[in-house]
């Protein structure tokens, strides 16, 4: 038996209903943990108020109640965070590792908008965005779906915002604290992340955090053969009828698709017969019930 449980998260943005793709992700990250008998948690990505859309959060929650994909635990808010992630900043700032800038997108367009060591603009007099200083680390971790991962951040992402000029806390910084936070031994979500993982991982070194494991998931993709957006709202799953939809995300993880027509014994099937080396690396088109609801 294992001797640490990957500890899961689905950690959803509020920024619309739910889809198939955050179905997929939802259903992917919960057949991990499943499977090895771990928990399970949701948690509420809303630090960019700004992009929330009223009402989303509790629409979303309610949906995946509709799944069988209730939290284990209360669901965590960020908004609520900001204490946590302010200490994980001034961290960063004691250590030498961020820096305030007052570069704006403009600025960094001759760098392609990749922040060089060094601001290009001067110090001005409105609030800062806070940077992490990448220095010249390339940092590579092994996918537990898309095998071997490096990336360059000096060449490929440059000095990334941990704290936005708003005054609100990035993404890169709040998930990592987060991650951390709530005992994260895996973290399973879609692949259009990928290319998040390597600065995050540089987070937890530079704060002195556990690395969880990582698998990335295939990216459902629209008719156009571009990434789902939540503003798809043609796509978004119907809670009233569940079954479907699962058996649509479970094939598009490559797992059999059970025949169960009760949603608790169907996702439990499919958490005993859940095999990871199944899940193609390769983004697709969701199967057809969606097209079909239209
Ligand atoms: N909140 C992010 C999103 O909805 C996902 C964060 C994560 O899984 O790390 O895109």
């Amino acid at each position: 038996f294992a001797v640490t449980s990957p500890r899961g998260r689905f950690a959803p943005s509020p920024t619309g209903r739910l889809h198939f793709g955050s179905l997929v992700a939802a259903l992917g990250s919960w057949l991990f943990a499943r499977s090895a008998g771990a928990t399970w948690i949701v948690r509420m990505e809303d630090i960019d108020r700004g992009r929330e859309v009223p009402g989303a959060a509790e629409a979303i929650l309610a949906t995946l109640a509709a799944f069988g994909l209730a939290s284990d635990e209360p669901v965590v808010r960020q908004s609520a965070r900001t204490p946590l992630y302010a200490a994980a900043l001034a961290r960063l700032e004691r250590d030498g590792h961020a820096y305030r800038c007052w570069c704006s997108r403009s600025e960094l367009e001759p760098f392609d908008g990749i922040h060089p060591p060094a601001c290009v603009a001067p110090v001005r007099d409105r609030p800062p965005a806070w940077r992490l200083r990448v220095g010249s680390a390339t940092v590579g971790f092994t996918d537990r779906v898309l095998g071997a991962q490096e990336q360059d951040l000096r060449r490929d992402v440059g000095d990334f915002v941990v704290w936005r000029a708003d005054g609100a806390c990035a993404y890169q910084l709040a998930v990592v604290v987060d991650d951390a936070a709530q005992g994260i031994g895996e973290v399973v979500r879609g692949a259009d992340l990928l290319d998040s993982t390597p600065r995050q991982i540089l987070l937890q070194r530079l704060l002195g955090l556990p690395q969880p494991a990582y698998a990335h998931l295939p990216l459902a993709l629209g008719p156009d053969g571009r990434k789902l957006s939540k503003h798809e709202a043609a796509l978004a799953v119907d809670a009233r009828d569940p079954l479907p939809a699962l058996g649509a995300a479970l094939r598009f993880l490559g797992q059999p698709a059970p025949t169960e027509r009760n949603v608790h014994m169907l996702l439990s099937r499919a958490a005993r017969e859940f095999d990871p080396a199944r899940i193609p690396r390769t983004a697709g088109m969701p199967p057809a019930f969606a097209a079909a609801r239209n």
